[in-house]
């Protein structure tokens, strides 16, 4: 599905500047469901920024579903990353007096330009598989910490991506929350071949996944 080599991603400049990714080279196949791990400040949110073309690295070679992301201009990138990637976020990011449902299509209707029926009919299909099926209609404010956190994850699936870029998805969440998080991010995995990327700092969520990717000194040490 993708494929860095070599990243390298400095922030700031002379004296003060931080070399972040050191050299680092990774390939994600299609279909897989990988944790990202490393200490704090390690570099996974930087990795993820980079994978989900939010910035691109200093230097080193990106490359997803055959485009040369590097080469891309912005326009490109935003285009790329609308059709094949989505998000999830440690601070689900939601739309406080948006409906559930509304939080999930808004920024697909943004991007068309309107709202469309099918467009509804997916978002109230990802909704009820998240579990929500009672809660379309409840406004964000009104949820739980955890339901919030499957309406992001239901709003990242939205124009079904070829791949998830989830940062800390659960590191907000108790045990019990997350867990459901993590049964239903595997079940979408399963059943839609959706490619999960995952950084966390627990263990048992890691464990989940099938792959455990490792980062430190700016590198994939495991
Ligand atoms: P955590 O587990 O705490 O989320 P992380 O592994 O996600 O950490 P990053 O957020 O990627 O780590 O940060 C890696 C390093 O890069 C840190 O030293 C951080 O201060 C630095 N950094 C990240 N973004 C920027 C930025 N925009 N400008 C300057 N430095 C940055
Ligand atoms: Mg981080």
């Amino acid at each position: 599905l993708l494929e860095v080599r070599d990243l390298v991603k400095t922030f700031g400049t002379g004296e003060a500047a931080t070399r972040v990714l050191r050299g680092l080279s990774l390939r994600l196949e299609t279909g897989e469901m990988a944790a990202l791990l490393g200490p704090s400040g390690s570099g996974k949110s930087t990795l993820l920024t980079i994978l989900g073309t939010l910035m691109k690295p200093t230097s080193g070679r990106h490359v997803m579903l055959g485009e040369d992301l590097i080469a891309a201009d912005d326009r490109a990138l935003t285009e790329f990353r609308n059709a094949h990637i989505g998000f999830v976020f440690q601070f689900h990011n939601l739309l406080p007096d948006f409906t559930a449902l509304e939080n999930v299509i808004f920024p697909t209707a943004v991007r068309e330009g309107r709202e469309t029926a099918p467009a509804r009919a997916r978002g109230r299909d990802l909704l009820a598989r998240m579990g929500l099926a009672e809660r379309i209609n409840f406004p964000a404010t009104s949820l739980s910490g955890g339901q919030k956190q499957r309406v992001a994850v239901a709003r990242a699936l939205m124009n079904s991506p070829e791949l998830v870029l989830a940062d800390e998805p659960t590191g907000n969440l108790d045990r019990v929350s997350a867990m459901q998080v993590m049964e239903l991010i595997t079940q979408i995995n399963q059943e839609e071949g959706t490619t999960f990327l995952i950084s966390t700092h627990d263990d048992k969520i890691a464990s989940l996944c099938r792959r455990q990717i490792v980062v430190g000194d700016g590198m994939v040490t495991g």
